[in-house]
């Protein structure tokens, strides 16, 4: 989620009470990655950032964090008490708890996750910048609403890079991608 992709254009806010989780059942499966497990993901996992940010989860991603070889993943993962998530089975097989994805689209990664076990639901508001995985807070709506914004519903502004997220049609989209899996 871009600053463009939160930016939704379409005006509508209806989204931005939507989040009472209606619909988005994540079938009470077994947890083996806990929802509050820092991740960090691989080289080739990038697309998979935004997703698991809306769901809640501290998802760094290798290349923001300027890392990409199996020694520098692995130290990134070790210093922060991230999870790592990867293609790779070298790199999977030489990290301690790192959980091996195999699939080369998205939503099938996603779906390989949730059959791991992981718990993917929109988080109930959002937590993380999909941008740059940095935490989020809630904006005072009457002095922090920018134009592109719809007019009414809950802002939150990225701490660290600025970029301001509501609950748009983007959000639905996830929503309904992730109840699709
Ligand atoms: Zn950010």
């Amino acid at each position: 989620m871009g600053a463009r992709d939160g930016a939704d254009t379409d005006g509508d806010d209806g989204g931005a009470r939507d989040g009472d989780g209606d619909g988005d059942s994540d079938g009470g499966e077994p947890v083996v990655v806990p929802e509050r497990d820092p991740l960090l993901l691989d080289a080739m996992l990038g697309g998979l950032a935004s997703y698991l940010r809306m769901c809640g989860y501290d998802a760094a991603y290798a290349l923001d964090r300027g890392v990409e070889d199996d020694e520098a993943v692995r130290r990134l993962a070790a210093a922060e008490g991230r999870r790592v998530l990867t293609r790779d089975r070298d790199l999977a097989a030489a990290t301690p708890g790192a959980l091996l994805l195999t699939e080369r689209d998205v939503v099938d990664q996603l779906r390989e996750l949730r059959e791991a076990g992981v718990r993917l639901r929109l988080a109930e508001a959002p937590a993380r910048c999909g941008a740059c995985n940095g935490p989020l807070e809630a904006v005072d709506p009457d002095a922090d609403r920018p134009d592109y914004a719809p007019e009414t519903g809950t802002l939150w502004r990225c701490r660290d890079c600025g970029r301001r997220f509501w609950k748009g049609s983007h959000w639905e989209d996830v929503r309904e991608t992730l109840a699709s899996l």
